[in-house]
């Protein structure tokens, strides 16, 4: 059982409605995207369902659960969120290492995730010294360790070089194809037509429409 779903999703910050009632459901098998514009709500709707932030009203529920009562979390879902946060003097294989082992993870399984984005040359460097291009892979690692059926990549492609950028829509493409449940969000319609099948519209915090790419690229 792999599914997102929101429930009259609400999140306000003083006056902003961030997330404005947001229900819609996430399936397995395909890419779905997240589409609108900066400030639309798309990464506190992911921030809501890691349970990073608590909702003011509805929720978000994963595998039909809510974050904070899955048993092993990131075995549930791995998301990608502002990659570029990350810093520090702790190296690659070490930040992997401690998330895996507060999740109940192997270690062996860290290897095999660096191994997997393609940052093994540079597992010992400190990823304060990263670019933003292998912060996204470090992200991308941070999501694929405890691998989960569920997955949300939040802007993936920023900071990538072309290679990256190929490198990651396939990545995204193949974990569908495995039967998993991918949410990609972007502001760029481009993005979107390339990799996922379905996509949700967001604006304002509220759902504009939700369609497959097919009907909007023969309605636009
Ligand atoms: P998107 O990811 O689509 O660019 P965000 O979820 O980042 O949109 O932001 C949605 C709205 O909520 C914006 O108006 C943003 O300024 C506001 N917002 C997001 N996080 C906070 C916060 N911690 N405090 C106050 N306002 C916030
Ligand atoms: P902080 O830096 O504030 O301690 P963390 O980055 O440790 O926050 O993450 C807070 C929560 O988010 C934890 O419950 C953790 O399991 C979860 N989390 C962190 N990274 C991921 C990820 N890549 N995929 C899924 N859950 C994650």
């Amino acid at each position: 059982y792999r599914v997102i779903e929101l429930l009259h999703l609400t999140k306000r910050y003083g006056d902003t409605l961030a997330v404005d009632d947001l229900s819609f459901k996430v399936e397995p098998g395909h890419v779905t995207g997240f589409l609108g514009p900066n400030g639309a709500g798309k990464s506190t709707t992911m921030r809501l369902i890691l349970g990073l932030d608590a909702p003011t009203s509805g929720r978000a529920l994963v595998n039909g659960r809510r974050y904070a009562s899955l048993t092993k979390p990131m075995r549930e879902v791995g998301a990608l969120l502002d990659a570029g946060a990350v810093h520090g003097g702790r190296s690659a294989y070490h930040h992997l290492l401690c998330l895996a082992l507060t999740n109940d993870i192997g270690p062996a399984r860290v290897a095999e995730v660096l191994e997997l984005v393609g940052l093994s040359g540079v597992a010992r460097k400190r990823v304060g010294g990263f670019s933003l291009g292998m912060k996204q892979r470090l992200g991308i690692a941070s999501a694929l360790l405890g691998d989960p059926g569920v997955l949300m990549f939040d802007e993936p492609v920023n900071g990538l070089d072309p290679d990256g950028v190929r490198w990651i829509r396939g990545l995204m493409r193949s974990l569908a194809a495995e039967g998993r449940t991918v949410l990609l969000s972007s502001h760029l319609m481009s993005e979107m037509a390339l990799t996922a099948e379905c996509i949700v519209i967001v604006g304002r915090g509220k759902l504009v429409a939700e369609a497959t790419v097919a009907e909007l690229t023969a309605r636009y």
